[in-house]
């Protein structure tokens, strides 16, 4: 059978090159397996996860005890929060950039130039006026920059996208400085949305705690579910305050009742996968994943400069950073690479062993100069 030929080669090569897959924040260590019978039904989650609608074949109560679990990690006030499960993280930015557009649609949106390339496509399509602020080197955003530009912007609210782990670095804005410039400058009317779509899947279980939740004033967050928690297929996370949500779900009732969310029909398995792992794990079971995943990246770092290599981290950073290997390497190990910096994600399913070919590998085919020029941007 030809097919059966076509899938085969095709399982067998995805389950092959899964095996090198350290450079994107992905994570392996799920066995669905006990799901499978769900894909004999035609689920859809359509609507809002909070009502009842007239579709039947959906997982919106799964989906609700997703939203609670992360509502309880981050610390929202019990009953007056919303969200849903999303299809990645750039929907569930959008969604938070959406909901902070109609509370001050003449808000200026303020975010890092580490900041993921989704965002500014976001707020394009959502027609916002914003400014990117210069980033430390470490990807963190640079707060002086970012009080000479509110300074000079203070008759407009702000719109502050901060990033609880960047993309390339892992970097994480520091919410208490922010607040700090905004109090210095008399900003009142502002709204906090938080990129969490790696970091923030874990950011509470890590010590030092960030400031980043709902006790700590933000208004909306969003993470992705395939990344830290795990999922065959893209997914994620948008809580905010019940009020935000409101205030959108009355300006367009006329269209169509409580039409809440981005997209009309939503993956009603995705809810599903999540809660499925968040049930199995608990917080306890994800601590001890991020604990592993530290570990892990302590590790490379560790033996990286061993080998006479600069690499570095951010502090409880799971994300290590170096100079751009060979291209050879970059292929093999799928190291997403940025102007001359190169990374590799210890998500939970990394292990000694995978870090081990990596650096014997790294060994083989040292770093020159010239190559880390090569790279481009
Ligand atoms: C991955 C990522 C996104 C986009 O999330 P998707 O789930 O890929 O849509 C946004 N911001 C950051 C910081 C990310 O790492």
């Amino acid at each position: 059978m030809i097919m059966d030929a076509m899938l085969n080669n095709l399982l067998r090569r995805l389950h092959s090159e899964s095996k090198n897959s350290i450079g994107y924040p992905v994570s392996r260590d799920f066995d669905y397996s006990a799901l499978a019978p769900f894909l004999e039904v035609a689920i859809n989650n359509i609507g809002d996860p909070f009502l009842e609608g007239t579709y039947h074949l959906e997982t919106h109560a799964m989906e609700r005890e997703v939203l609670d679990f992360y509502a309880r990690v981050f610390r929202a006030e019990p009953n007056q929060y919303w969200g849903y499960v999303t299809n990645g993280g750039s929907e569930s930015n959008l969604y938070g950039l959406y909901l902070a557009r109609e509370l001050y649609p003449k808000g200026m949106v303020y975010y890092s130039e580490s900041t993921h390339y989704s965002v500014q496509k976001n707020i394009h399509l959502l027609n916002m006026p914003s400014i990117a602020i210069r980033s430390q080197e470490n990807g963190e955003i640079d707060y002086d920059d970012l009080y000479q530009t509110i300074l000079l912007n203070r008759q407009q609210p702000v719109i502050m996208l901060i990033n609880v782990g960047t993309t390339m670095t892992e970097a994480i804005d520091d919410l208490n400085r922010i607040r700090e410039i905004l109090r210095k400058l008399a900003i009142h009317h502002f709204y906090i949305h938080v990129d969490g779509a790696l970091a923030g899947a874990y950011a509470a279980w890590l010590d030092p705690k960030p400031t980043f939740d709902f006790a700590d004033g933000v208004d909306s967050i969003a993470i992705s579910g395939h990344k830290f928690i795990g999922s065959p297929f893209p997914c994620g996370v948008v809580l905010t305050k019940k009020q935000h949500r409101d205030r959108i779900a009355r300006s367009i009732s006329y269209i169509n009742n409580l039409d809440t969310t981005i997209s009309g029909s939503r993956n009603g398995h995705a809810p599903l996968f999540l809660w499925y792992t968040l049930s199995q794990l608990g917080e306890a079971g994800m601590q001890q994943r991020l604990k592993h995943s530290q570990r892990m990246a302590t590790y490379l770092l560790t033996q990286l400069r061993l080998m006479g290599i600069q690499a570095w981290k951010n502090e409880g950073a799971i994300t290590v950073v170096f100079p751009a290997p060979s291209k050879i390497i970059r292929d093999k190990w799928q190291l997403a690479t940025d102007n001359g910096q190169s990374h590799v994600i210890c998500m939970p399913h990394v292990s000694y062993k995978q870090l081990d070919a990596f650096l014997a590998d790294m060994k083989a085919v040292p770093v020159t100069k010239s190559q880390e020029i090569a790279v481009s941007v």
